[in-house]
């Protein structure tokens, strides 16, 4: 097909779809102010001098390949490929301030614009010799949007623009072809009615009233092809077409040329705030107020006889990165033929033999544009009687892998310094290298049955399993399972363990669950609202499709698509190398990942640490490059096996006693998961944080493990009861956790601190002599006197330790800044602490007053209002969280220079978060695992970025 793929690169991984660049389908509503140009005194009168909104290209250019932000990508292109004589149909760009202008007064335009738009299009005329409406050799346009980034067919297009009762005629006249003149008219009136005057299909299901009346009349010709139409034919098409906007719009299709281009201008305008344009932004962090450009540039055609074609061409594969010309050409057609899907396109190589000089022509273009753009190239042509032009040229989108590929590969060729080839490979794509992946033939008959959040990379098929019980005995009878849960606890931790992937109907992309997951390198898909979990008739419904516990089910957390039964996938050849024993050398991926994360290394000045509470997960993480552990969650060391039993005794307990009677059973345990992390990480720094969440998250949540509980603790059951109820809080995130804890009972920040210092000793002192650089952190400060009064202990215990077994540890101890409190008093809290961690999820909640767990029942209406512009537990909010961090790291540092500084929370696995890092003075990021090499190159980019 011609239509080119659009790369979406979601949440880490790319996703193939068929938008197009041609694509109509979606349009706006009749933009009826369009050509009511109001008189403004912005502009000329306040900046004294003229503003200038229309830059021209062709023989006469204003801009270059610089200026996208105001010209958007596709003008700046167009301005840039003009002047290094590309053959360029002349046309001029309307700038990104009339969209912005547009939508700041009341969507209207600047008063100057009316008079430079034509201004402009005379000098088209000049060139070309041709009158914009006028019946003589008529010059026609197409309107085409064209943003800062490209957003592939997200936005509106109208070709053919200028053709009315008296222009179409003479075009006949012009082209010698009568026909082709009816068939320019006829698209052209149902691509404005469509875009312009919203004459469309109204739901999926209803067919587009256009192609209705194309379809019928084949079907009363006996006809299939839009080909053997004659220009009777049309011309009663054209008929049709008019009387239908009359019946549904009650206006006319405006025969004034002038109308017809504001209409077209209004519309584009309007298409930069459709909800495929909003969705895109969100998903990219492209702002809103950015705005889009608008080109109008002279029409060529396609569609002029058999000399003629048009197509889309890469200079390079854009699913692969493979240096071979890619593309499609459909002979004889126009653009919006694609969309129709009448003809099926011909491969680009098949031209060498049907039009040998356009294709050699092609070629150079092809060579010229990656050597002046040095990146592949995604570029439309079309060929008119046997002459090449060129309508757009941008930066390809491509798959993750593509671009590494392209990147490397450019560098070795010399078109490109590493610096260069690593800015230009979204950090994120190298996720894509990582994840096990589905076999693209299996996926093209997969059946999607709907979609989440895409929050943890990779493909997972496996047997439905509804409880983590179920998903831990599936997968010991040797079962692969997906475990889907309304949401996820900390209970179900081992069933997540246990699956290959998560799913969740409920919770954002910083849920219990998606957390996890991306801690565990676990695919995941949560937030999926279309799917209905019921545990009670133990199925899984989604609209008309109910599957059961135990059937299959499959799921992509790089595009958070859910597809009913199994699907083949495979491990990534990286992890194979790193972890398997794959010949590094016969893998062309590996070979990749290895370049560039050199390179990364090479430039980056931030460290890179991981989020690890096991020694797998450290082993992991350090083969991927981490240095060392910047947060270990000591809770989560409490749920296997007997642990879970002893931590609730602990908590059910009634006195000191008998809490340090469960806690003495606890130490054992958490001085062995000690050593295993000590030892993995070999010397590296380890960041221990002190038990942290509020205790009900241990407590059982049902009354059949509520009473094998009372039965264990030899209590009665309505002892547990009662417990459960004393300890229940109305809004436990704000209650009794973090510090307050230790606070509270002294007696749990005793134990895990002999616990640390106990296997540090062991350690150290063990056969290897493996050195140790514990690092305790205290959580949920927001007073320096909580600090204070855990500090105590912590000293003590760790003197007690140290003089029992005869060792010295080098240990530091330091907070977490996760509320706003103690931002606002950092330089007294750094008075008192070695280093500052940085836990932006809490500290984001708190900032804004908004859990990470419930922003599921708005969400989806501040994003279709752009008041966030990203989820802000995924990307930063630099302008306010990310105000107090720089608060905390002014005053942090001018208490204690010294003072070590990073990042633990979720947004440390985020290029743009991690952007901020750089630029705020941190030392080191620290992410999930399998966001380590994600992280070292995000990290470099900042660097370089910002040098
Ligand atoms: C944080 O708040 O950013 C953090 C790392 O802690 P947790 O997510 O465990 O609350
Ligand atoms: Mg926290």
């Amino acid at each position: 097909m011609l239509n080119p793929p659009l790369f979406l690169n979601l949440g880490g991984s790319v996703a193939i779809c068929t938008a197009s660049l041609f694509d109509f389908k979606v349009c706006n509503r009749y933009m009826s102010k369009a050509s009511q140009s109001r008189p403004s005194s912005l502009t000329r009168k306040h900046t004294g001098k003229a503003k200038k909104y229309v830059f021209a290209f062709g023989s006469k250019t204003d801009g270059n390949a610089s200026m996208r932000e105001l010209l958007g990508g596709k003008g700046a292109n167009l301005a840039e490929m003009a002047s290094i004589g590309l053959p360029v149909p002349p046309g001029f760009t309307i700038s990104t301030a009339v969209c912005t202008y547009y939508y700041d007064h009341e969507k209207r335009y600047p008063t100057a614009l009316k008079k430079d738009i034509v201004t402009a299009l005379k000098q088209v005329e000049t060139q070309l010799g041709k009158k914009f409406g006028a019946r003589q050799n008529p010059l026609l346009v197409s309107v085409r949007s064209g943003a800062r980034d490209s957003m592939p067919g997200m936005m509106d297009t109208i070709l053919n623009l200028g053709l009315n009762d008296k222009t179409v005629e003479g075009l006949a006249e012009a082209s010698g072809n009568p026909r082709f003149a009816w068939d320019c008219y006829r698209r052209f009136i149902q691509m404005y009615g469509n875009v312009v005057m919203g004459v469309r299909a109204n739901s999926e299901e209803e067919e587009d009233p256009f192609h209705e009346l194309l379809e019928k009349l084949k079907k009363s010709l006996t006809i299939t092809s839009d080909t053997e139409l004659t220009t009777e034919h049309l011309k009663d098409l054209v008929r049709q077409y008019k009387a239908l906007i009359v019946r549904l719009t009650r206006g006319a299709f405006p025969q004034d040329v002038m109308q017809q281009l504001w209409g077209a201008l209004g519309a584009v305008l309007e298409s930069w705030k459709n909800e495929r344009a909003i969705i895109y932004r969100q998903q990219y962090g492209i702002p809103s107020e950015w705005g889009t450009a608008v080109n109008v540039q002279a029409m060529v055609f396609g569609n002029a006889g058999d000399q003629s074609a048009t197509g889309v061409a890469f200079t390079r594969d854009p699913a692969n990165g493979e240096k071979v010309f890619y593309g499609e050409y459909l002979m004889n057609a126009q653009g919006e033929d694609v969309v129709a899907g009448v003809r099926t396109p011909h491969d680009i190589s098949d031209m060498k033999n049907s039009m040998p000089k356009s294709y050699r022509d092609l070629i150079n273009v092809r060579n010229k544009l990656e050597r002046h753009f040095r990146d592949m190239q995604d570029f439309e042509f079309t060929i008119e009687n046997g002459r090449l032009f060129i309508l757009q040229t941008r930066n390809g989108k491509r798959t993750g892998l593509a671009a590494v590929r392209i990147a490397v590969e450019m560098q070795r060729e010399h078109l490109i310094s590493q610096k260069i080839a690593l800015l230009k490979i979204p950090a994120e794509s190298i996720d894509s290298l990582l994840v096990p992946v589905f076999d693209p033939k299996a996926l093209k008959s997969a059946t999607i049955i709907g979609y989440g959040l895409p929050a943890g990379p990779g493909a997972a098929t496996g047997r439905i399993a509804f409880t983590a019980a179920t998903a831990e005995t599936e997968t010991r009878k040797g079962n692969k399972v997906v475990l889907c849960r309304t949401e996820t606890s900390p209970d179900d931790l081992k069933g997540m363990l246990h699956s290959q992937g998560i799913l969740t109907s409920r919770g954002g992309v910083s849920s219990h669950a998606a957390l996890v997951a991306r801690q565990l390198g676990k695919v995941c898909v949560c937030g999926a609202g279309e799917i209905n979990i019921s545990y009670e008739k133990r199925t899984l419904t989604a609209g008309k499709v109910v599957l059961r516990e135990g059937e299959y089910i499959s799921i992509d957390g790089s595009t958070g698509a859910i597809y009913k039964g199994a699907i083949e996938s495979a491990d990534s050849e990286v992890k194979r190398v790193l972890e398997r024993g794959l010949k590094p050398t016969s893998s062309l991926t590996y070979g990749l990942f290895q370049t560039v994360m050199k390179w990364a290394d090479k430039y980056r000045s931030l460290k890179i640490r991981t989020n690890a509470d096991t020694p797998e997960m450290a082993r992991q993480a350090v083969a991927f490059g981490a240095e060392g552990i910047g947060l270990c969650r000591t809770e989560h060391m409490f749920f296997d096996g007997d642990r879970i039993d002893y931590m609730r005794q602990m908590i059910l307990a009634v006195d000191e006693v008998q809490r340090r009677a469960a806690l003495k059973k606890l130490l054992p345990f958490q001085r062995k998961d000690f050593i295993g992390l000590f030892k993995g990480m070999n010397g590296r720094p380890v960041t221990i944080r002190l038990l942290d969440p509020p205790l009900h998250e241990f407590l059982p949540h049902d009354d059949v493990v509520r009473r094998q509980l009372a039965e264990k603790l030899g209590v009665p059951f309505d002892f547990v009861i009662d417990r459960i109820k004393s300890l229940h809080e109305e809004n436990p995130m704000l209650g009794c956790r973090g510090c307050r804890l230790g606070i509270l009972y002294p007696e749990i920040t005793e134990m895990q601190t002999r616990a640390i210092f106990e296997a540090a000793a062991q350690v150290v002192k063990g056969k290897k002599r493996i050195q140790v650089n514990p690092e305790i952190m205290i959580p949920l400060v927001g007073f320096k006197e909580e600090l204070i009064d855990q500090l105590r202990i912590v000293h003590r215990v760790a003197r007690e330790v140290m003089k029992a077994k005869k060792v010295r540890i080098n240990y530091i101890v330091g907070t977490m800044i996760e509320v706003p409190r103690a931002a606002i008093t950092a330089d007294e809290i750094a008075k008192e602490a070695d280093f500052f961690s940085f836990g932006t999820n809490d500290l984001t909640q708190t900032t804004l007053g908004l859990s990470r767990d419930d922003m599921g029942l708005f969400y989806d209406e501040y994003q279709r209002k752009e008041i966030y512009n990203q989820n802000p537990f995924a990307s930063l909010d630099q302008t306010g969280v990310g105000k107090l961090i720089n608060l905390a790291v002014e005053k942090g540092r001018t208490a204690k220079p010294e003072l070590k500084l990073g990042i633990c929370g979720e947004h440390a696995g985020d290029p743009s978060s991690i952007d901020f890092c750089h630029r705020v003075g941190l030392n080191y990021v620290s992410c999930s695992p399998p966001r380590v090499p994600v992280a070292r190159l995000a990290a470099a980019q900042a660097k370089l970025r910002n040098s």
